[in-house]
């Protein structure tokens, strides 16, 4: 930060990433300006909020003021719309460190995101959340007259910027607590010093904020001659009565939706949400929110995340993670209990066993919302898929107790349609099981086209079975704690000896049995070729066009978690692929024929390697293998 300080007046430059911010808002904002009074209004509650929580340890912070409430005005000649609250305020420190920087989480990876092109940007910088900077909007030139509650009236603070580079802060004298922000309006915003189109804007976003949000009463005309000028006299714009509290026949979509955008800072609607008040042993209302869009840190499990917890209306904190397991960790709301005490900290809500309680019962709560979703309204629970799927894939490692439940909402790609959309849940695969099939068949990919073409899918094809095909990172992980489902056990397809059961029919064995025992030097000759590379070698029936494959052990870890860990820099053990040549291809009947030992060890390793390849895999010594197969295009040529 740059200071051209005098004690009294400092410029300050802005973060780079503020700076950054700046610009994008400014410009790309323009068609839905009224946004700034919604996000002004919601950091004026969460202001008010903040200061009753505090209250609650040091009643003095009301400093005789206990009405919290924010109040809008406007000056048509002076051209400026003033917010005020009489919340928690900020000290000199917060003004620079919230309104010169910012704070949040996911910045660096959400500008790393911006394409440079405005247009596009203005769609990602909604989703990041607009805030305080949306001011610049509608205003050239923003004052912000702060004082912290409880400190003295000559600390207060004065902050001015002019949308650009710079802002000035300077200490001002504020007798009344809290934070008034004075927008100077430019000339195409001007519409906003209006009493009715101001009147309208705060009943469109800011109905539900459980504050009331105060304006002078507009007057009607001139006092008539001898008459005393009126007094102005106050009126509440809002509702004014915390959304959560009302019921739900009464509260319209669209409040809910403003509701959203106030506890979520995000910016577009949600798709769906819960709303519930339990009553008994444990007495709380829940308000549930499934957004539409990820936000940037959604895979970093150290970033935001959980609801807000308020007790009997008063706002206790931010995040309170205890509500809901990891895996549900994109929901956004609120939980209001009435059992807890006030001065509930985390540590707190670690430790008592009713909060498990919630705990489980919202978890329920969200995945029967999700379910409905994925019945009613499918077209949102494929956009709802496509953005959190992976993260509700940690719930079958995770959630033992729901583990059926969430397997109902997974979605999966499948040889059913080879199409690379999620949409196949494990309950209609089970309703297209073909007779004598016990098993639900998956491959499991680096990406979706190597699962595609997995040489392991090659009798499967043939014989119209179908296999779902996974390639998301977790997904190895994920199967090898779900395991079964609707008793029906979770096959890798890649993954031990293969045995289609009833699926194979009886001539069909005898068959397999007869060139088992008739390439029993064959597969001999091979083990000793690629001695040391492979745990077994054998003789497969799951092929039709590939001449050989590699196959995990029964009990060893899949290839695509063993990549991932390797990645992390996990050191494992060793364990060898199991090489299986399919008897009725060409190449191994060759290969068969082969009297050359050196020959056949050079064949039997290419077709070894090849097999590893099409897995997505990496060969030990790709040179050599390289060297070999022009050897044999050599020949060819020759
Ligand atoms: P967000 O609200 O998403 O955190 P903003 O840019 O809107 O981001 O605000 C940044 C921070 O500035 C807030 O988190 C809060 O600490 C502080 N702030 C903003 N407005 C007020 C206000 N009216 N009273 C007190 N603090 C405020």
């Amino acid at each position: 930060m740059t200071a051209t300080a005098n004690a009294e007046k400092e410029t300050l430059g802005f973060q780079t990433e503020a700076k950054q911010l700046l610009h994008l808002m400014i410009h790309s904002l323009y068609s839905n300006k009224e946004i700034f009074l919604r996000e002004l209004v919601s950091n004026a509650s969460d202001a008010a909020d903040k200061l009753r929580f505090e209250a609650v340890k040091d009643g003095s912070l009301y400093e005789n003021d206990p009405e919290l409430a924010i109040r809008v005005s406007y000056d048509k000649e002076a051209k400026t719309v003033t917010i005020s609250d009489n919340g928690i305020g900020m000290s000199r420190e917060d003004v620079i460190n919230h309104l010169g920087t910012i704070a949040k989480s996911g910045t660096a990876q959400f500008l790393e995101s911006l394409s440079g092109d405005d247009k596009k940007d203005s769609q990602l910088i909604g989703q990041f959340g607009v805030g305080f900077y949306s001011s610049f909007i509608v205003a050239n030139r923003v004052e912000v007259h702060t004082r912290k509650a409880g400190a003295d009236s000559s600390e207060g603070v004065l902050w001015e910027c002019e949308g650009d580079a710079e802002f000035t802060i300077e200490s001002i004298d504020k007798p009344n607590r809290g934070t008034t922000i004075v927008l100077h309006l430019k000339d195409d915003a001007i519409e906003f010093a209006d009493g009715w189109r101001l009147r309208s804007v705060i009943k469109k976003y800011s109905d539900h904020i459980s504050l009331p949000v105060i304006m002078t009463k507009e007057d009607h005309g001139e006092p008539e001659e001898g008459e005393e000028p009126k007094a102005p006299e106050d009126e509440t714009i809002n509702s004014a009565t915390a959304l959560w509290t009302r019921s739900r026949s009464e509260i319209k979509d669209e409040e809910y939706q403003e509701f959203y955008k106030h506890v979520s800072h995000d910016y577009q609607d949600a798709l769906t949400w819960s709303h519930n008040r339990v009553e008994g042993k444990l007495d709380y209302t829940s308000l549930l929110y499934i957004p539409k869009n990820a936000p940037f840190d959604l895979n970093n499990r150290e970033g935001a995340r959980g609801l807000k917890l308020y007790v009997q209306r008063t706002f206790i904190m931010d995040e309170a993670e205890q509500f809901l397991p990891m895996y549900l960790r994109f929901v956004k709301g609120i939980v209001d209990s009435n059992d807890l005490s006030l001065n509930v900290s985390r540590e707190i809500l670690q430790k008592d066993p009713n909060i498990d309680a919630m705990r489980s019962a919202l978890t329920k709560r969200v995945l029967d919302m999700l379910d409905k979703m994925s019945k009613k309204k499918p077209e949102d629970y494929a956009v709802f898929w496509k953005q959190f799927g992976e993260v509700l894939k940690e719930g079958p490692g995770e959630d033992f107790a729901n583990k059926e439940k969430i397997a109902k909402l997974l979605r999966f790609a499948s040889t059913e349609n080879d199409s690379e959309t999620p949409e196949q849940s494990l309950e209609a695969y089970v309703s297209r099981m073909k007779e004598g099939q016990d098993k639900i068949y998956y491959v499991a990919a680096e990406n979706f086209n190597t699962a595609k073409n997995s040489p392991h899918l090659e009798v499967f094809r043939k014989k119209g079975i179908e296999v779902l095909l996974l390639s998301d990172r977790v997904d190895d992980w994920m199967m090898s704690h779900l395991r079964e489902f609707d008793g029906k056990t979770l096959q890798d397809v890649a993954r031990g000896s293969l045995d289609l059961g009833d699926l194979d029919s009886e001539e069909e064995k005898e068959a397999q049995e007869k060139i088992n025992e008739e390439l029993k030097g064959l597969v001999e000759r091979s083990k000793a070729a690629l001695a040391d590379q492979v745990e077994e070698v054998r003789l497969t029936h799951r092929l039709t066009n590939s001449p050989a494959c590699v196959v995990v052990g029964e009990h060893d870890m899949g290839s695509q978690m063993r990549r991932l860990m390797e990645q992390a820099g996990q050191a494992l053990p060793d364990s060898k692929p199991i090489f299986e040549l399919n008897p009725e291809h060409p190449l191994v009947k060759k290969l068969d024929q082969e009297p050359d030992e050196d020959r056949f060890a050079d064949l039997v390793s290419v077709l070894f390697d090849q097999a590893t390849l099409a897995e997505g895999g990496q060969l030990n010594d790709p040179a050599a293998y390289v060297q070999r197969l022009n050897s044999l295009l050599l020949e060819l040529s020759n």
